[in-house]
């Protein structure tokens, strides 16, 4: 598949060719069809995010390594699942929650990924969504958004589901 990764930061993205991932357990694969450009993801690009008072929050401080898939505002076709993932709506179009946490805490169990204190996000801390496939490892992070048109429901991923 294509991707477009952070290589260095503050650089362009550069096209890589990667192996399409197989979803595995409880993971979904989406074929995506729109992913939103974050005003966050400028920032990550930069590899580091400004403070103020000249202070910098730098993205190598949260363990991440280029090279690096952002997209945080993924939505796409469900293509296939792991054999653990139970029923997903296969060849249907969701919107992706990319706020994902390490999916083993007393948070993650019971839905809370929001508080997780090991967040894993998509685009962040695992690949996302600037690419032609993204891998969402549980299908509770599908949202149904049938009837939003679905180039503004991508946006909504981070600045709709965020909270
Ligand atoms: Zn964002
Ligand atoms: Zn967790």
């Amino acid at each position: 598949m294509e991707s477009y990764e952070v290589v260095d930061w503050g650089k362009p993205l550069q096209r890589a060719m990667r192996e399409t991932p197989q979803p595995t357990g409880t993971e979904v694969l989406i074929k995506l069809k729109y992913s939103g450009v974050c005003h966050s993801d400028v920032h990550i690009r930069d590899g580091y995010f400004e403070l103020g008072g000249g202070k910098r929050f730098y993205m190598t401080d949260r363990g991440m390594k280029p090279p690096i898939t952002m997209g945080h505002e993924p939505l796409g076709t469900v293509m296939a699942a792991g054999s653990d993932a139970g029923v997903v709506p296969i060849g249907q179009d969701r919107l992706v929650c990319p706020w994902t946490g390490c999916g083993n805490c007393a948070k993650c169990n019971t839905g809370n990924d929001n508080l997780c204190m090991a967040p894993r996000f998509m685009g962040v801390g695992r690949p996302g969504g600037y690419a032609d496939y993204l891998i969402v490892p549980h299908p509770r992070y599908l949202v149904d958004v049938a009837g939003v048109e679905p180039a503004f429901a991508a946006t909504l991923a981070c600045s709709g589901l965020t909270t």
